[in-house]
């Protein structure tokens, strides 16, 4: 059988109700085939970065899995379209957008899937909410590179 990876998720959405939309994901997350919830962020508030719409709301999850990283972005990319995600075009305002942002300590590059994610380090929305359940695994020196971006703890 295949061993457990802890992965680290990314959650965001920006339409409707977006806390709800993302507690609803972390649920189903939570529900996924051999997979465990280790650690959920609190929900954070963010200005959208190259797309347009009201604030985002953006949380980072770590689970356990026994699912191969295609197979858990697969199973992301439905729990996306269950929460009704359309996209019209690039980067349009969309209700749900779920990321594999690491797995393991994989290094991954094929068309359809790359880890770590290759925007991680320049959003201040998911090193915020990844320094508060692993902190050890976000340096001060990322954190210093987003101080410029403004997210806000939308509770607690
Ligand atoms: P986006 O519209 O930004 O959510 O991009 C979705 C596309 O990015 C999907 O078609 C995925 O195949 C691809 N993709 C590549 N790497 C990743 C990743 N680490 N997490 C989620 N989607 C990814």
């Amino acid at each position: 059988m295949r061993e457990s990876v802890v992965a680290t998720l990314g959650l965001g959405a920006n339409l409707g109700d977006a806390p709800a939309t993302v507690r609803a994901a972390v649920a189903a997350i939570a529900a996924l085939p051999q997979t465990q919830l280790l650690r959920a962020s609190r929900l954070y508030a963010s200005a959208p970065i190259d797309s347009s719409g009201p604030d985002y709301v953006n949380a980072v999850v770590q689970v356990s899995s026994r699912l191969s990283a295609p197979a858990l972005l697969a199973h992301l990319q439905t729990i996306e379209a269950a929460a009704g995600r359309e996209r019209p075009y690039r980067n349009a305002p969309r209700t749900l957008d779920l990321d594999v942002l690491l797995y393991g300590e994989a290094r991954i590059s094929s068309p359809t899937l790359t880890v770590p994610h290759p925007r991680m380090y320049q959003r201040a929305f998911v090193l915020l909410p990844l320094a508060e359940i692993a902190p050890a695994s976000v340096s001060a020196e990322a954190l210093a590179a987003v101080r410029d971006q403004t997210v806000k703890v939308l509770e607690n």
